[in-house]
């Protein structure tokens, strides 16, 4: 891409040759640790919505032509910061070894069934969200596999986004792939390609290894290398290859 482009622009004549290095090579925004890590505030669009700027507009686009085909597409969970996932975290972590008496390895293996270790969650980004139709009546909990599938409330709007959702740029994140390790099938947590691919470039080039390590809350300091190694690569890295 870059030599071809690099080739048009010398045949154009020798001003655009001398112009070609000072081309950026990557124009891509650089976000910073604390932003990866859902640590700071950033701009939100959206009331009810709350995603960054590009991702909100395309969402809105989403939005209007699932109602034109019958959707009412609803956010049930969009920005989540570092504090608010680490608070689900703890919640998770002291019921599953004080109520339940399970062993922290075992807690903290529950918990990652489908919540992240603070610091890691993709709704830290603001490009991620989790959706749902909001005119079937449904009892109980809202995002629940069974749900999305055949016989479920959701599923014809589920249909509707595996035909649609990408081309406003969303992009199945937890897909039911046999191949794909780490948090299981979610069929409601979508992403914004565009900008989540970037960050998870740029979130991969940090130590994550050594950023979950610095972290303290309840459990841990039962993180062992061998835990934080299968985390990162199963879970962080375990996602829909498009995200990749
Ligand atoms: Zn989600």
């Amino acid at each position: 891409m870059l030599r071809r482009s690099f080739i048009k622009k010398t045949t154009a004549g020798s001003l655009a040759l001398a112009s070609f290095p000072l081309i950026p090579i990557s124009q891509e925004k650089e976000y910073s640790i604390v932003e990866l890590m859902g640590k700071t505030d950033i701009k939100l669009y959206g009331e009810g919505i709350n995603l960054r700027e590009e991702a909100h507009n395309a969402f809105v686009e989403m939005k209007r032509a699932a109602y034109s085909a019958g959707f009412d597409m609803k956010i049930v969970s969009s920005f989540r910061d570092y504090y608010r996932q680490e608070a689900i975290w703890e919640r998770k972590y002291i019921r599953y070894t004080e109520e339940d008496g399970m062993k922290p390895i075992d807690a903290i293996d529950k918990i990652i069934e489908y919540s992240t270790i603070p610091g890691t969650s993709r709704h830290h980004w603001g490009t991620d969200i989790d959706i749902i139709d909001g005119y079937p009546k449904s009892s109980g909990d809202v995002l629940v596999p069974e749900k999305f599938e055949e016989g479920g409330p959701f599923a014809p709007f589920k249909k509707w986004l595996d035909a649609n959702s990408e081309k406003f740029g969303f992009h199945l994140v937890y897909t039911d792939s046999v191949i794909r390790r780490g948090f299981k099938y979610e069929p409601w947590h979508y992403s914004y390609a565009p900008i989540s691919k970037p960050m998870l470039t740029q979130f991969r080039s940090k130590n994550i290894f050594r950023l979950i390590q610095n972290e303290t809350f309840e459990g841990s300091e039962h993180f062992t290398t061998g835990f934080l190694k299968s985390y990162i690569q199963d879970n962080i890295l375990g996602v829909n290859p498009d995200l990749l």
